[in-house]
């Protein structure tokens, strides 16, 4: 019994292990697909900035108040390429 009991427990364990690995890889993933540019500045910004724009239903991220500002009143100017 207490055989059973401790083989149950390792695959428990091992399974949460290997669950927690794939979950890691996943957000890793994401996180480095989802880095996105300070059109103003061309910094790469975190998606975790507060420092947002939403300009014609696209997003757009700042690294800091500044650069948020000067988009917000010349988004056109950023814009174009
Ligand atoms: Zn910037």
């Amino acid at each position: 019994m207490k055989t059973t009991l401790i083989i149950c427990i390792f695959a428990l364990s091992f399974g949460a292990l290997y669950n927690s690995n794939a979950t890691e890889v996943n957000k890793q993933g994401t996180s480095a697909d989802s880095v996105k540019t300070d059109l103003v500045c061309k910094m790469k910004i975190k998606p975790s900035t507060n420092l947002k724009s939403t300009y014609q239903k696209q997003e757009y991220l700042f690294c800091s108040k500044g650069c948020k500002l000067k988009f917000d009143q010349n988004p056109e100017k950023y814009l174009k390429k």
